[in-house]
């Protein structure tokens, strides 16, 4: 097995809906293409596309909530994603999905978020930990150590949820996210995320949730700097999000802020050029932000829409910057610091 893919690895940057297996929802379009409820041969063609810009990837996911959205289908994709991030020999997750409202298939945020996480608790390939457990004594966490540590033992991953924000959604959706997300605090939610078409919506808007969330003690992310808006993204920074997502398009004057406030970074580096956000990944900002030694985090994105994975970003950015297997390994364990679990899970 190769470096890279033995390595536990910590993800912090990935959408459930992104992330799922090209199969599964090849399938689910052909069973919703048998019942005509979509044309099957219209939908394939945008599932199988491989590149497509920033925009397009929206609107694919907007067919891919057509074929995701019901409680059956949001338990299953969550078991599936779990398992595959596990098999990437991921030993921490924390998987970002936005709760949906959907009448006609009788599911609210609340519901939609219950599917989630019946799908984490029903896998059974690997062992998941999913909310944190107060009585684990010593001999136990050591134990859980050495599954997680070497690569080939029995697995064990650790997974919490972000509940997004959709930038299309209104300043009241905003906060029932926020509400939902701290009712279920003790059911793995441990923060929230603020994504969606960076074209759409005012940071306004989301301002009082993201507020609110803070005050309650949630930690947040944002998706900052897709899109060349330097006003939003001074804003955002100015907030002091606990992470920022992708920081593509900074000037100057951002960046320099940034490292300043020393903002720890999720990396996509393939969604950024898949999108082409950034040109190549040779002129990627992680070089700028790894010498400096900004705090960062190599993360996948949308595993199953940019067909990565986080082996694949490992080695991606060790072939492109010259970095080793040490400087890998370092850099997968610094990500620890980064997570919004307690420090227990952290020592784990
Ligand atoms: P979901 O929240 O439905 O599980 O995952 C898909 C959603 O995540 C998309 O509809 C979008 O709101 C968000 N998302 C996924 N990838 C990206 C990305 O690269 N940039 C931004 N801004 N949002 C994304």
């Amino acid at each position: 097995m190769e470096w890279y893919v033995s390595m536990p690895k910590i993800e912090l940057h990935a959408h459930l809906n992104g992330s799922i297996r090209d199969s599964t929802l090849l399938e689910l379009a052909r069973d919703l293409g048998e019942k005509g409820a979509i044309v099957f041969s219209d939908v394939e063609g945008v599932i199988l596309k491989n590149d497509r810009s920033l925009s397009e990837v929206f609107k694919l996911f907007d067919v891919i909530h057509i074929l995701t959205t019901d409680h059956k289908t949001v338990t299953r994709i969550s078991k599936e994603v779990i398992e595959d991030f596990a098999a990437d020999n991921v030993v921490y997750l924390e998987l970002r999905t936005t709760p949906k409202r959907n009448d006609s298939k009788g599911m609210s945020k609340r519901s939609y978020i219950e599917a989630v996480l019946e799908g984490i608790r029903s896998v059974n390939l690997v062992e998941v930990d999913l909310s944190h457990k107060l009585n684990m004594d010593t001999s136990a966490c050591a134990h859980a150590m050495n599954d997680v540590c070497d690569g080939t033992g029995s697995k064990k991953i650790y997974v919490r949820l972000l509940l997004s924000i959709d930038r299309r959604e209104t300043a009241e959706a905003a906060m029932e996210t926020v509400k939902l997300a701290l009712e279920m605090r003790d059911l793995g939610v441990v923060g929230i995320d603020l994504s969606g078409n960076p074209a759409v919506g005012e940071w306004l808007t989301f301002l009082p949730a993201l507020e609110f969330a803070r005050k309650q003690g949630l930690p947040i992310t944002l998706h900052c700097g897709e899109v060349p808006n330097p006003d939003e993204i001074r804003a955002m920074l100015d907030f002091l999000p606990r992470r920022i997502g992708h920081a593509c398009c900074f000037g100057d004057d951002e960046s320099k802020l940034l490292k300043k406030l020393k903002i720890p970074v999720e990396i996509c580096l393939t969604s950024n050029i898949r999108t082409e956000t950034i040109a190549s990944v040779d002129v990627h900002h992680f070089a700028d932000l790894y010498e400096s030694n900004h705090p960062l985090i190599l993360c996948t994105d949308d595993a199953g829409v940019f067909s990565t994975s986080l082996s694949a970003e490992y080695m991606l950015a060790s072939s492109t910057f010259g970095l080793g297997k040490t400087e890998m390994f370092q850099l997968a364990e610094k990500a620890i610091e980064f997570i919004f679990a307690c420090d227990e899970v952290k020592r784990n």
